[in-house]
């Protein structure tokens, strides 16, 4: 190895130590009047890059707004979250798909399916969906899934869609080895790992420890599902190590080995650049 590349892989060294949490919303209401300060927190921790999950139309102005204000360090997602699928569907779809051709986005997310609060509109849920995994393969973007309550029915979509060769993550994980398995059947997933993990007797503990180091990412999905000692508080991205050490622990691994694979895989998978100025990198 020369000495010029020596330098660069100290270089990148210095900024590839540190978190990344793939999933959060500082806009959110609970978080957004301490947005600020709790992304200093996040910093002051090592959390190094954070990457927003949209909602929908009414909240997505305030991501925008907090994200503008830290380039290089906050990361914006667009999609239509399935809990936000209503009579209005069509024109948050139509919204989305303008947007997606002006924004800079690295991901299409959080979009999936959830039955949790009743199953009014599964069908348009199911439509929203399809869409917008179709949207992610012609932009070449990743996705970020939310299920609940609806394995079997996104299975089948995603059976449907295998010819897209999808690759995203699944978002706050908490299913079974066999469901993470199908899932990789017909697209390349990764599961996204947060405070669930830490909770006791959480059973995503034993699935994790057959999931590959290589398709483990971290997120806190702040504010909600703050990690032991933090549970039924407020949750931030400054909470990310908490799980991280859950995960190496798990793993039988080290906090900073941990720290250097996942951070590495969601540079890879959302196509960050490690240095704090921002995307580019040469990866597009
Ligand atoms: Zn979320």
């Amino acid at each position: 190895m020369s000495v010029s590349q020596a330098q660069d892989v100290g270089f990148l060294r210095i900024f590839v130590d540190m978190f990344v949490d793939t999933h959060t919303h500082f806009y959110d209401e609970w978080l957004l009047p301490d947005a600020e300060a709790a992304i200093q927190r996040a910093l002051d921790a090592g959390v190094g890059k954070m990457i927003q999950a949209d909602v929908d139309s009414h909240e997505r102005p305030a991501m925008w707004e907090v994200g503008r204000r830290h380039p290089g360090v906050l990361f914006q997602m667009l999609g239509l979250y399935p809990g936000s699928v209503a009579a209005d569907w069509r024109e948050e779809l139509d919204q989305v798909f303008s947007l997606s051709g002006e924004r800079d986005c690295v991901a299409i997310g959080e979009i999936g399916l959830d039955y949790h609060e009743g199953l009014e509109f599964v069908q348009q849920q199911k439509e929203v969906l399809r869409q917008q995994l179709e949207l992610a393969a012609s932009l070449d973007l990743p996705v970020n899934i939310h299920l609940r309550d609806a394995w079997e029915d996104f299975l089948a979509i995603l059976a449907d869609c295998k010819h897209l060769n999808l690759r995203g993550n699944l978002h706050c994980f908490t299913s079974s080895y066999e469901i993470y398995e199908r899932a990789n059947k017909y697209g390349d997933f990764s599961v996204g790992i947060g405070g669930v993990v830490t909770f006791k007797n959480a059973s995503i503990a034993k699935t994790l420890e057959r999931i590959p180091m290589e398709k483990i990412l971290l997120e806190t999905d702040a504010p909600y599902l703050a990690p032991v000692p933090f549970r039924g508080k407020r949750n931030e991205s400054s909470y990310l190590p908490c799980i991280a050490a859950k995960v190496a622990e798990i793993k039988g691994k080290s906090l900073q080995e941990i720290e250097s694979i996942t951070t590495d895989n969601a540079l890879t998978l959302f196509n960050l650049s490690p240095s704090p100025e921002g995307r580019g990198f040469g990866r597009g």
